[in-house]
C-alpha cells in the first residue's frame, strides 16, 4: 500500500501543499481584468473590435507566422485549416492515433476519413519513418495526387500533433509531405511556446492551428487561431470564419456557405492580456518541469523530456509507468489523495467511430497508451 506516497508528497509540496492539486488551471498575472473591462465599456464585446486584430497581431509577433486568424476554438481552427488545405468529402487525412478527439472530429466534419499512422516513443508525435513506410506501401502517385491503393481515395493532408507541447520531428514530416504532394496541417493546439530550433511549432506546414481553451498554456476562455504564411489562405480563412460576408457598409452579401467561427472581441481582450504574460508563464512552467525532471532522474517512472534541438512549452507534464497495472495503481493512489492525474487518451483507433479506419503498425502508440500519465502542470499560484 502507498507505493507512490513519496511521489504524492513531492507533487503536493511542489504545488504549495494544497489539499487538491488540479491537472492544469489558468493563471492570470497581468492586464486580464483591465482589458476585459475596457472591452465591456466599449460595448464592442462581440464580433468586431480592436482586440481581435491586436490579438492576431500579437500572435504573429510571437510565432513569426506571417498571418494569424482568430477563431472560436481550436477545433473550429482545425476544421477551417483542413478546408483551406483542400480536403473535401471522401478524401483521407493521415494523422496519429494518439491525439485528442478534436483532431479526428475536424476531419470528420468535412466528411473526410482519418488514416492512422504511428508516433515516435520519444516525442509522442507522428513518426517520419512510419509515415514514409505507410506512404511507400499503401499509396501511389497519380497526376500529382496521392492515391490510397487500398481504398481508392485521395489522401490530401497530414495532420501531426505536438503532444503535450513536446515538439515532434516536424522538419522530416514536412519533407515527406512535400515528396508525396500532401498538405501539412500542424495541430499545434497544445504547443504555443514550443519551438523546433528557433522556429515556432505550427509554422512548418501550409497551415497550423492553436487553441486557447481554459486548460491550455494560455486561455481566452475558449478560442483558437489559424496560422499561415500564405496571404491568400489567410484572406480566405478570415472570409470563411466570418459568414463569407463581402465587406460593405450596409448590404448583406455572402458569396459562399461560411461559418460563424470568429473569436469575439471580449475573448480576444483576455487573449491580448495573456499574450503579454506568455513569456513569464513559459518560464515558470519550465521551472516546474525542471523540478519534476530532477525528481524523476534515473528512476522509474520516467519523466518525458523535450528532445534534442527542441523547446517544449511543458504544457502538460507526463511520466511513463512500467505497465498498465502500475499505471492503474498510480492513477488510483494519486487521485484518491487529491493529486489529479490522468491517463493519456485512448487511441482514436480504439473509439467506436474510428474502429474501421485504416491504420499502419501502431506498436508505439499502443505501448504509450498503456503507460503514459499526466501529472499536475500549472505552476504554483503565488
Ligand atoms: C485542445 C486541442 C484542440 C482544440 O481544442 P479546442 O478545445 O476546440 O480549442 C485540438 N487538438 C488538440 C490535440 C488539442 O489538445
Amino acid at each position: 500500500m502507498g507505493r507512490y506516497k513519496g511521489i504524492i508528497e513531492f507533487i503536493r509540496e511542489l504545488h504549495g501543499g494544497k489539499e487538491f492539486v488540479p491537472l492544469h488551471e489558468p493563471r492570470f498575472l497581468g492586464n486580464e481584468k483591465k482589458y476585459v473591462n475596457e472591452c465591456i465599456d466599449s460595448t464592442f464585446v462581440s464580433s468586431v473590435g480592436k482586440f481581435v486584430d491586436r490579438f492576431e497581431e500579437e500572435t504573429v509577433k510571437f510565432t513569426k507566422a506571417k498571418y494569424a486568424v482568430a477563431t472560436v476554438n481550436g477545433t473550429a481552427a482545425l476544421h477551417m485549416a483542413l478546408l483551406l488545405a483542400g480536403v473535401t468529402r471522401n478524401d483521407e487525412v493521415i494523422t496519429q492515433p494518439l491525439t485528442f478527439i478534436a483532431t479526428c472530429n475536424a476531419i470528420s466534419y468535412i466528411g473526410a476519413h482519418p488514416v492512422f499512422v504511428d508516433v515516435d516513443k520519444e516525442t509522442l508525435g507522428l513518426s517520419p519513418e512510419k509515415l514514409e513506410d505507410f506512404l511507400n506501401r499503401e499509396t501511389e502517385l497519380a497526376n500529382g495526387e496521392c492515391l490510397n491503393k487500398r481504398t481508392g481515395r485521395k489522401i490530401k493532408a497530414v495532420v501531426p500533433m505536438h503532444t503535450f507541447g513536446n515538439p515532434l520531428r516536424i522538419e522530416e514530416i514536412a519533407k515527406i509531405c512535400q515528396h508525396y504532394g500532401l498538405k501539412l496541417v500542424e495541430d499545434s493546439a497544445e504547443s504555443l511556446g514550443s519551438f523546433v530550433g528557433n522556429r515556432h511549432t505550427g509554422t512548418f506546414g501550409t497551415l497550423g492551428v492553436l487553441s486557447f481553451n481554459g486548460n491550455k498554456t494560455i486561455t481566452t476562455g475558449g478560442g483558437g487561431m489559424i496560422l499561415t504564411d500564405d496571404e491568400s489562405l489567410a484572406r480566405k480563412a478570415k472570409h470563411l470564419t466570418t459568414t463569407a460576408k463581402i465587406p460593405h457598409s450596409w448590404e448583406y452579401e455572402h458569396d459562399m456557405i461560411g461559418y460563424n467561427y470568429r473569436l469575439p472581441n471580449i475573448n480576444s481582450a483576455l487573449g491580448c492580456a495573456q499574450m503579454e504574460v506568455l513569456p513569464e508563464h513559459l518560464k515558470r512552467k519550465r521551472k516546474l518541469a525542471d523540478d519534476y525532471k530532477d525528481y524523476f532522474k534515473d528512476k522509474p517512472p520516467f519523466f518525458i523530456e523535450e528532445t534534442n534541438g527542441c523547446t517544449s512549452n511543458y504544457w502538460l507534464n507526463a511520466i511513463i509507468l512500467k505497465d498498465i497495472n502500475e499505471r492503474n495503481v498510480f492513477l488510483k493512489q494519486t487521485n484518491e489523495k487529491g493529486i489529479m492525474t490522468r491517463p493519456i487518451w485512448k487511441l482514436m483507433s480504439h473509439l467506436e467511430m474510428f474502429k474501421n479506419a485504416q491504420k499502419g503498425n501502431l506498436d508505439n502508440s499502443l505501448w504509450l497508451e498503456e503507460r503514459v500519465v499526466n501529472i499536475p502542470s500549472s505552476y504554483r499560484d503565488c
